[in-house]
């Protein structure tokens, strides 16, 4: 019998090993010089493709060269002295990695990596909710409310098991230690979200020794209770509302035999699938292996304006970056607290006899669909959620105070959104005064969630109003993570509102840590974070001056449809002052929008009074996130709303609105004088 596919690779794996061990144990390894500068233990690539080709381990030095790339990069089992070459038949020196010298897995007797399957067996591991904070040092001597992490993961199957291998491993080793020295780094970043991976991986990629604490999940809010997850249900969701929406596609000639339905737990399980997959990227084991980057998993905790202390030991550092992001807050609302914290009991057999009060760190998940849920809360978490649950067959009720949505958007394009939201069916109620109480009936509904009774009094009705519902979403508002890390010792300012202060390079009142992402920033945004961090890694270590004010930053809301802006608003030009003009152009004009049917929306651009400068614009419309860059490349490009015009765009498509607007400006050009010349001009040619 020929062996199976796993077989073969097994015996593939095993074999290289054996190479890998002999490899290490017959090359010759001392310390080199190069250009003044020592490099010890290492060995050379001429030297080790002498040594493969002279054993027969390779028949040729082409051979030898791939043989030793496959040990570098698939088995990392050495690297070149300053990462920045592959192994080659040369003269450049490399050195061998240790098992744990970034930090690693922990083994077993059998040498074996140890996985979250170790710990939590079938079946019953599936059924309990595991958290993993209390396994934290520290944890025990800090109040709960200082410390703040996403610390619940569920159900524990295939998918959850392989992200928490991927960006918590059970029993992570510390970087090893050989001797104080060892504890000396160039950067300390703190929080391991996008802002720190992107801090970390591109200070070690530069050449820095640099050390990345993580509280608990690698990733982030982004991988695990962001970004990723939301976008992978908002996915579902609109397949399921085309499918669903029977006059649409009656009008495109198209009949659905039959009843569509949604396999809610099927949804469910897509998230945590994508979810697991991406979360290689985010890997303890790549950024320390890959990228260089020496992985602490634990609770990171200033000690003094130079010093860090994580698991016990005390890391000193020439520069440090807090990316400790932020948390959902909760309510000031009677019963909540107490309800939520049955919500989060971990003692619970199953998470459907919990009561089902979520915030973004606990809605994803969800297994079975609630009946009926309420967001509080009409921002953007709010809305992208409530409308792919109520598209999914979730009956859904947002509530809000400042009786719109999206607040930081145009008022008259937000309600594009709602409207759409109201014909998918979700209620709304904006104009909620107080929040008065939240209590559980006693009742529990057929999906095994227990029912709860919202009383809340709207403005304009004199009696309160009451709702049942199963489960309720907080998306009311996030707080930046700056408690339980002890930022006074460190001298760096701060306070719970606006989190970390930084001045315009993103330093903090200590002049070596540096804030970057959602702790320091009103753009609360994953790339946001990306290239705030990328002018952390420049000012920290390059003498950088990177200025956070000089970032263009676009952002999307991914509702259908979606909106997107970039630059100032209408009421920031006020405010500044600054007099301008407005251009819109409409869907309903435009041919593509029509062939699709999705003329709900326009383009408003936002232009200087007296030239073609755009100075902010707005998208709501179908693809508006896609569509915005453009206007951000115009603006960092200082081309103005008139060149456009010139900008030749396939037709047809939508974004041919951001060129017809350039169309609108450039008329606006033309003054009377001009105008009657080119109509002398015209009649002259006929
Ligand atoms: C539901 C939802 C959807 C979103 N969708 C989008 C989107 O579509 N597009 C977009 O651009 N943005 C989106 N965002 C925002 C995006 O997720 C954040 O802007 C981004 O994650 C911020 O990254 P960060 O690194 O600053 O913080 P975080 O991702 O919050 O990471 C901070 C990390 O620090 C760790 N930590 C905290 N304290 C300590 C400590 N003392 N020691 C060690 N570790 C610590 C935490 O465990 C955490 O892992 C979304 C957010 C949510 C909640």
């Amino acid at each position: 019998m020929s062996p199976t596919p796993t077989q073969a690779h097994d015996e593939m794996s095993d074999t290289l090993l054996e190479l890998a061990k002999e490899f290490q144990a017959q090359i010759e390894i001392k310390d080199r010089k190069y250009r003044l500068k020592t490099y010890k233990d290492t060995f050379v690539g001429s030297e080790a493709v002498d040594y493969l080709v002279s054993s027969g381990k390779a028949a040729t030095r082409t051979e030898a060269v791939s043989l030793g790339q496959v040990l570098q990069v698939n088995f990392h089992l050495f690297e070149h002295v300053t990462r920045d070459h592959d192994f080659a038949d040369d003269g450049l020196f490399f050195r061998f990695l240790t098992d744990n010298e970034r930090g690693g897995l922990s083994r077993d007797e059998s040498g074996n990596s140890l996985r979250w399957q170790n710990f939590l067996g079938t079946p019953d591991g599936l059924t309990n909710q595991i958290g993993l904070q209390p396994s934290f040092p520290k944890n025990d001597i800090l109040p709960d409310k200082d410390q703040h992490v996403v610390n619940q993961v569920w159900p524990l199957d295939e998918y959850n098991r392989t992200l928490l291998n991927n960006v918590h491993p059970p029993g992570w080793r510390d970087p090893a230690v050989a001797s104080d020295k060892d504890l000396y780094y160039d950067m300390v970043v703190i929080g391991g979200g996008t802002a720190g991976l992107i801090t970390a991986a591109g200070s070690a990629g530069v050449g820095a020794k640099v050390a990345l604490i993580e509280a608990h999940m690698l990733g982030g809010d982004c991988l695990n209770v962001g970004c990723v997850p939301s976008k992978t249900i908002i996915h579902s969701a609109n397949l399921a509302h085309q499918v669903q929406n029977q006059t649409h596609l009656a009008e495109a000639g198209i009949a659905v035999e039959g009843h569509v339905t949604v396999d809610f737990e099927k949804v469910m399980e897509r998230v945590r699938k994508i979810r697991s997959t991406i979360s290689h990227h985010d890997s303890a084991e790549r950024y320390s292996k890959e990228l260089g980057v020496e992985i602490y998993i634990g609770w990171a905790m200033f000690t003094s304006e130079r010093t860090v202390e994580v698991n016990g030991k005390t890391l000193h550092f020439k520069k440090a970056a807090i990316a400790t992001g932020g948390y959902p807050v909760l309510l000031p609302m009677p019963g909540l607290q107490e309800i939520y914290k049955k919500a989060q009991d971990s003692g619970a057999v199953t998470n459907e006899s919990r009561p089902q009060v979520m915030t973004n760190e606990t809605v994803f998940n969800l297994t079975k669909r609630p009946e009926n849920m309420v967001v509080i809360g009409a921002g953007v978490i709010g809305l992208e959620l409530a409308q792919a649950l109520q598209r999914l067959g979730v009956g859904v009720t947002v509530l809000g105070r400042s009786g719109r949505v999206l607040p930081k958007e145009d008022e008259d394009m937000g309600l594009v959104v709602k409207n759409q939201m109201i014909q998918d069916g979700v209620d709304f109620r904006l104009t909620v005064q107080d929040y008065k109480k939240i209590e559980l009936t006693g009742k529990v509904l057929e999906n095994g969630y227990p029912e709860m009774k919202l009383t809340l009094q709207e403005k304009g009705n004199y009696e309160p109003t009451v709702l049942y519902c199963d489960a309720v979403l907080i998306a009311a508002g996030r707080a930046p993570n700056v408690s339980g890390m002890n930022l006074e010792a460190a001298k760096v300012q701060f306070d719970n509102k606006m989190g970390v202060h930084v001045n315009d390079n993103l330093q903090t009142s200590n002049k070596r840590i540096y804030g970057v992402g959602d702790v320091c920033s009103d753009f609360k945004f994953t790339h946001a974070a990306d290239f705030m961090a990328r002018a952390v890694i420049r000012n920290a270590l390059f003498f950088g001056k990177e200025k956070m004010s000089e970032l263009l930053i676009s952002y999307a809301t991914f509702t259908s449809p979606e909106i997107a802006s970039v630059g100032l608003y209408e009421d920031d030009l006020k405010a500044k002052n600054i007099a301008f003009r407005v251009f819109e152009k409409h869907f309903k004009d435009n041919d593509r929008a029509i062939a699709d049917d999705a003329t709900d929306g326009w383009v408003r651009f936002r232009v200087d009074a007296k030239t073609d400068k755009i100075l902010g614009a707005s998208i709501v419309g179908v693809g508006a996130g896609n569509m915005i860059s453009e206007v951000t490349l115009a603006m960092q490009s200082s081309t103005g709303l008139g060149s456009l015009a010139n900008v030749i765009h396939p037709y047809p498509t939508t974004a041919e609105v951001l060129r017809q607007s350039g169309d609108l400006y450039n008329k606006t050009k033309l003054t009377m004088t001009a105008k009657k010349i080119l109509r002398g001009v015209v009649k002259l040619q006929r």
